[in-house]
């Protein structure tokens, strides 16, 4: 049965892997929507390869080149915010969720209303707007499967089980790039040197995030909204090796692990396949070769965005919101070199404790509105935040 799939972030680092699981079965997949931001050249001879209804970039002004390069192809061509959400509405029985960031969302939001399958990469959606996503595909009859590879694996582990019956949760973490740096010298790393990842071979952003940790930070929030336990029973574990992604374990004192090569594909195909298994082309472990696996607990000093996502669910509401902005605003001005590694964290922490006076933080809404407003708010604290540090 051809399946008809959309692709958002079609031209990342998950879009060009759920890519190349497509590409392995073109009769499998009717490609609907693919996105991209600024890689045209890609959007387009994917678009035009996988035969695609339409293509659209973020950026408005790049329209001109997008219609340039689909020219005589069939495909329609489209940008801007807009054209996103048209897009996510377009019929399909499955659609990729991996833009990067907040702007991953409305897409997403407006996939979920129309009961399509979210494969969710955009792990950004559920730490800023949680409880609204849930209530969404819960509403719209909705499924949404998790794409991270930790949240995948934890799902695995849950299949057929209740989680009623789950103790604890414990999500790995390689360390990123300076796991083994001395501390002192955190201060002066370059974007560049985090932007390198010992096992996974990601995006820029996120590669910087499991540096500093904030990826693993928005993992802890992103499993705690996915499989609404408490923040108390979710737990990081430093496993340098990335083969173990997560374990789950139960009531009886069982765990059990998700063990698999550091390879998205496995996640993403996973999610594609669901509720079955299919084919994926990842290496096979070989663990006798392997030989050993190691395990450390994480040090706060070193990585101290896991404190603060700690704090974030304790405050709950749109305390998501406001880390996920003031984390990107924080990000963009480490890669632009205007701060030091280390004041990225120091940064959200400011933002966090400026909002915390806000009443509306924990207790309003979460609605898009809402959380939009949120996100502005500590995109501005954290600009000035910032201008403070330098
Ligand atoms: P990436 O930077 O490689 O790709 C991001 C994609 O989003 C690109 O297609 C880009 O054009 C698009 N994009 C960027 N800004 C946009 C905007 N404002 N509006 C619309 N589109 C925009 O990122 P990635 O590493 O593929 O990560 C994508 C998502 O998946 C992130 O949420 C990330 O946390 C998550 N994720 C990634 C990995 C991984 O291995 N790369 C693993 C787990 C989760
Ligand atoms: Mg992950």
């Amino acid at each position: 049965m051809t399946r008809r799939v959309s692709i958002f972030g079609a031209t990342g680092s998950i879009g060009q892997n759920t890519i190349d699981l497509i590409d392995r079965d073109p009769d499998g997949f009717e490609v609907v929507a693919l996105t991209g931001g600024g890689n045209i050249a890609q959007l387009a001879a994917d678009a035009r390869r996988l035969n695609a209804q339409v293509a659209v970039t973020a950026h408005e002004d790049r329209l001109p080149e997008l219609r340039d390069a689909l020219a005589g192809s069939g495909v329609e061509a489209a940008a801007g915010e807009g054209a996103l959400i048209e897009a996510a509405e377009r019929p399909a029985d499955w659609i990729m969720s991996a833009i990067v960031g907040a702007a991953g969302l409305p897409p997403g939001l407006a996939a979920l209303k129309h009961g399509t399958t979210l494969a969710l990469a955009n792990k950004e959606s559920l730490v800023t707007a949680g409880p609204l996503l849930m209530r969404t595909a819960a509403k719209h009859g909705a499924t949404i499967l998790p794409v991270d590879s930790e949240h995948s694996g934890v799902f695995q582990a849950l299949v057929g089980e209740n989680i009623a019956d789950v103790e604890r949760i414990l999500i790995t973490a390689s360390g990123g790039a300076f796991r083994d740096w001395p501390l002192d010298k955190l201060a002066d790393a370059t974007p560049e040197q985090a932007a390198t990842h010992p096992n996974w071979v990601m995006g820029q952003r996120i590669t910087i995030d499991s540096a500093t940790m904030f990826n693993k930070a928005l993992e802890l929030i992103e499993t705690k909204e996915f499989f609404d336990v408490l923040p108390s029973q979710i737990e990081v574990l430093v496993h340098p090796e990335s083969l173990i992604h997560a374990l789950v374990g139960f009531r009886d004192g069982a765990l059990m692990a998700h063990l698999g090569p550091p390879d998205m594909r496995h996640a993403i195909g996973y999610a594609l396949h669901w509720p079955a298994r299919g084919d994926v082309p990842v290496e096979r472990l070989d663990l006798a070769r392997i030989a050993q696996l190691t395990f450390r607990p994480p040090s706060e000093a070193r990585w101290p965005a896991l404190r603060l996502a700690r704090e974030v669910m304790e405050t709950g509401g749109l305390a998501g919101a406001a880390f996920n902005a003031a984390k990107e605003k924080a990000l963009d001005a480490f890669i632009e070199k205007r701060i030091r590694f280390t004041a990225m964290a120091e940064i959200v922490d400011t933002v966090l404790t400026r909002l915390s006076s806000d009443p509306g933080l924990s207790s309003a809404q979460i609605d898009l509105d809402n959380v939009r407003q949120m996100d502005q708010l500590a995109r501005v604290r954290a600009a000035e935040a910032i201008r403070e540090n330098t």
